[in-house]
């Protein structure tokens, strides 16, 4: 019989704490995204009957109906796709997080229509720590000034940044990118370049590599897989 939802999660959240324990962290610091693209509604309830409560998606009509369709239930949703300007209204509208801004026109329209609502939301600023071509993202030596535009909005709070390295399965040599990662966070979290809610926030690590990012300083691991099986 195929593991349950209930005991992967158990899994994953003890190899969450032997990272974080390794490296001398709280766990209380991590926080878990169960990435539920591709999954079905019934997977999810049974993630959050498990005490699952925060889940990300990559596509905005897919978690449309999937918010819908669980609004009976306590979920904060994560955005981590890549998200178009004219579904951004929507995004904002439905997700408590958006982590993937990487234009300052998605930042200028979100701000726009949140000021509309008067509401405030959370995003990460998606870094592009590899410096691929076709991936989204700021790139690290243009991310300063990035952020310096989005500190002239009010709604729009940015609380961290978020990456997707490259597709390399040596979960080792992902560190280094890991760890420039954090060291970007530290930099611009000195410059005051954050909304000073809360802890600053770094999303980084998936199903193969969420202990190592955890090593070199995650807060959110975006994990599918490991929990949910393959898609
Ligand atoms: C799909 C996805 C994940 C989860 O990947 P797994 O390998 O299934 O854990 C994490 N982050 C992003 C941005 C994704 O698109």
């Amino acid at each position: 019989m195929p593991s349950s939802i209930k005991e992967n999660l158990h899994r994953v959240r003890e190899r969450i704490a032997r990272a974080a324990n390794r490296a001398g962290r709280s766990t209380e610091n991590i926080k878990l995204v169960a990435v539920s693209k591709r999954q079905s509604t019934q997977l999810i309830r049974e993630a959050v009957v498990a005490g699952q409560r925060v889940f990300g998606e990559n596509f905005i009509q897919e978690a449309q109906g999937k918010i819908n369709a669980l609004d009976d239930l306590d979920i904060s949703w994560h955005y981590i796709g890549q998200l178009q300007s004219n579904k951004a209204k929507i995004a904002a509208d439905i997700f408590q997080m958006i982590e993937t801004i990487d234009r300052v026109k998605l930042a200028n329209m979100l701000e726009k229509h949140l000021t509309g609502n008067d509401q405030q939301l959370s995003v990460l600023a998606q870094i592009n720590i590899g410096r691929e071509k076709q991936k989204g993202g700021v790139l690290p030596e243009n991310a300063e000034e990035f952020l310096e535009e989005l500190q002239q909005y009010s709604h729009v709070r940015v609380r961290g940044l978020m990456t997707m390295p490259p597709f390399i399965s040596d979960p080792e040599k992902l560190r280094p990118y890991f760890r420039e990662m954090r060291q970007l966070a530290e930099q611009f979290a000195a410059r005051g370049l954050f909304s000073d809610q809360g802890q600053v926030e770094l999303s980084m690590g998936m199903s193969g590599d969420f202990e190592v990012a955890i090593e070199e300083g995650a807060t959110l691991v975006r994990v599918g897989t490991a929990i949910f099986g393959a898609r």
